[in-house]
């Protein structure tokens, strides 16, 4: 049967154990399945908060979309790739 549990701390995200809805799929190169929003979160490298919606700009940095929308006239002209999840 398919792998639905966090490859990174193993908790359960198939449907109905409430974390279905964020996960994304995942593969560490030795497990494949999915992982939990938790295990998704970065620190943002501007504000330093835990995000599970980030970025990385132009230096690899991590930047979450609070900090890409304050600062989003600057960002624009950096090289942004957004993630899609
Ligand atoms: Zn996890
Ligand atoms: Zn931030």
């Amino acid at each position: 049967m398919e792998n639905q549990n966090c490859i990174e701390c193993n908790l359960d995200t198939s449907f109905g154990s409430g974390l279905f809805v964020n996960r994304i799929p995942a593969d560490n190169g030795e497990k494949e399945g999915y992982l939990c929003p938790d295990c998704q979160s970065m620190d943002c490298d501007y504000c330093n908060e835990s995000a599970l919606n980030w970025s990385t700009d132009k230096k690899g940095n991590i930047i979450c979309d609070d900090c890409a929308d304050l600062l989003w006239s600057d960002f624009k002209d950096l090289a942004y790739n957004r993630r899609t999840v």
